[in-house]
């Protein structure tokens, strides 16, 4: 029934007003104050000139202004694209351009990266929130922190076109706004890929696309009830994963949110052990981070009941060591940004397969087809991962022969590759694009990339393919070792020729201190190889 997905938020604060919304740093918010920020947010919007399918870019951590301007730009129908803090100039200045924001949000310590690219941008406007604007700092043994000297804080000029988040919200109206949403035809967002295999790409996702992922992450998750689960927020809402998972879905349930803003493992491990979160979504390095803590013994993590890992491959030790640590249940799931983005999970509190996706959401198909003609193969057979369900993406922004590549009858072509059993369970072999091909033999990096991984000394690997005279390419092993450990390339060599056929085995190690990854803790393979490809030159 929700046209306008920011109807979940309104939708709670009629049922829940009083109803604790969010934590942030020792400051409280209820569902009747966030809505209201969020109703000012949207005259304010509407004040600076933004209407329906403008677009306004979000660069925030979680916070509750990445909140309220999400749901508040969303009131208007103004189309939200969410940018990563981290973003570089070049990076940050691609997505402004190809999607035409006019608007930015963000905070006064990213302000320098903005003033530099705003001149080659479309931007009008940009609102400046501050750390501040949601504290003040209160004693709070939980996070003992100083605004100022943290560098969590910076003066701004306030030139033309630059306005403070405290005065614009101060001064807008609190009136709810309505526009008339078609909610499968009007975006509400614009989510670029992490890049982690080329250049980024706008999704294009619909009201409707976003509203039924959430909807059908409720119904994964049913044994619960409305107003009672308190989540996690680790993930970061500007990923589409969080965003989802966690934002839109506590939204919809009523849940609390415990907000973290950046990931930072004591305080997850405190935050867990004092404010009690049941439901903690992530990707496998952050459960690895959690059950590799040398004092995880002495935090309690009884709360968490439901636990749902993404983004990247969960190793079978991380989710048994985490299982003995919550007594919840932490299964693995399976999305991308162009499916809103979840499409597979196993189920929390029936039958599951270790090192399985799962099975399809509700309503969601799912299929496998060759990887050369997309053709139906039989059951049991590897081959591309093909998904179709309420929740996949209109196409790619400006890219119609992309868009043309991917959807196809209404089937979206993930890329992945995979394939299903005889129970409809659905298992990810690796990525097309980083198979390698070494001397005619196809390789699966993740296969390698497990069998590193079960060594008692190795934290975490990455196995990519890098060129070759000979073989065309080769397997090339990125490693590191956990804490104090030590490990020569022969060891690593006869640990990997007794478990792979020698074709698979790498041919070339690289011990590092770590990996470069995106925020959600994939592995940014593309760096990697590019690195090599530097080296070779
Ligand atoms: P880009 O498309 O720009 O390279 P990306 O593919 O990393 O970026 P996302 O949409 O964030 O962008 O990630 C989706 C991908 O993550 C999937 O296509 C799949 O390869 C991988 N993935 C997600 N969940 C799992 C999982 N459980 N196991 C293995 N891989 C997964």
């Amino acid at each position: 029934p929700e046209h306008n997905l920011a109807d979940f938020l309104k939708k709670s604060a009629r049922q829940y007003p009083a109803h604790k919304a969010l934590e942030f740093m020792g400051r409280e918010m209820t569902y009747t104050q966030l809505y209201e920020a969020t109703c000012r947010f949207a005259n304010a919007l509407h004040g600076l000139g933004i209407k329906k399918g403008d677009r306004v870019a979000i660069m925030l951590p979680n916070s509750p202004q990445a909140i309220i301007s999400y749901y508040g730009s969303l009131m208007l129908g103004a189309i939200v694209v969410e940018t990563n803090p981290l973003y570089t100039e070049r990076e940050l200045l691609h997505l402004l351009n190809d999607s035409g924001a006019e608007l930015l949000v963000t905070l006064d310590i990213l302000m320098k990266r903005i003033k530099k690219v705003q001149p080659d941008s479309p931007l009008k406007h940009v609102i400046v929130t501050s750390i501040k604007d949601y504290l003040p700092f209160p004693k709070n043994l939980l996070y003992p922190l100083k605004a100022k000297k943290d560098g969590l804080t910076t003066k701004v000029n306030y030139t033309q076109g630059i306005h403070p988040w405290s005065e614009l919200l101060g001064h807008a109206s609190s009136e709810e706004i309505q526009v008339t949403i078609n909610p499968k035809e009007d975006l509400a967002l614009l989510q670029y890929t992490s890049g982690t295999t080329g250049a980024a790409k706008g999704v294009m996702l619909t009201h409707y696309s976003l509203v039924a992922n959430t909807i059908q992450a409720r119904k994964w998750m049913y044994q619960t009830e409305d107003a009672k689960e308190i989540f996690l927020a680790a993930l970061p809402f500007f990923h589409v994963y969080g965003m989802t998972t966690v934002m839109n879905l506590a939204m919809y349930t009523a849940g609390t949110l415990l907000l973290i803003p950046k990931f930072d493992i004591d305080l997850i491990l405190k935050v867990i052990d004092k404010k009690k979160p049941t439901i903690f979504p992530g990707a496998p390095t952050m459960y690895i981070s959690v059950i590799n803590h040398p004092k995880i013994h002495q935090y309690d993590l009884s709360s968490i009941n439901i636990c749902i890992s993404g983004s990247a491959p969960l190793p079978l030790e991380v989710q048994e060591k985490f299982e003995a640590l919550t007594k919840g249940r932490l299964v693995e799931g399976y999305g991308l940004t162009e499916a809103s983005p979840v499409t597979h999970a196993n189920m929390l509190w029936e039958k599951r397969k270790l090192g399985s996706i799962g099975l399809p959401w509700p309503d969601t198909e799912a299929k496998v087809v060759d990887l050369e003609t997309g053709q139906d193969i039989p059951l049991g057979e590897i081959g591309e991962l093909a998904v179709k369900g309420p929740q996949l993406m209109k196409g790619y922004w400006n890219k119609e022969q992309a868009t043309q590549d991917v959807l196809k009858d209404g089937w979206l072509l993930t890329g992945d590759i995979a394939k299903m059993d005889e129970e409809g369970f659905f298992y990810i072999t690796d990525r097309k694009k980083d198979m390698i091909i070494a001397g005619g033999f196809n390789i699966y990096p993740r296969e390698v990339e497990e069998v590193l991984f079960e060594h008692p000394k190795i934290q975490e690997g990455a196995v990519v393919g890098i060129s070759d005279k000979y073989r065309g390419e080769t397997v090339k092993a990125f490693i590191v070792l956990k804490q104090g450990e030590r490990l020569t390339e022969e060891e690593l060599d006869q640990w990997c020729r007794e478990r792979l056929a020698a074709y698979k085995v790498p041919r070339i190690y690289e011990f590092r201190e770590d990996l470069p990854k995106t925020m959600v803790g994939k592995v940014l393979k593309r760096k990697l190889i590019e690195e090599e490809e530097k080296k070779s030159l």
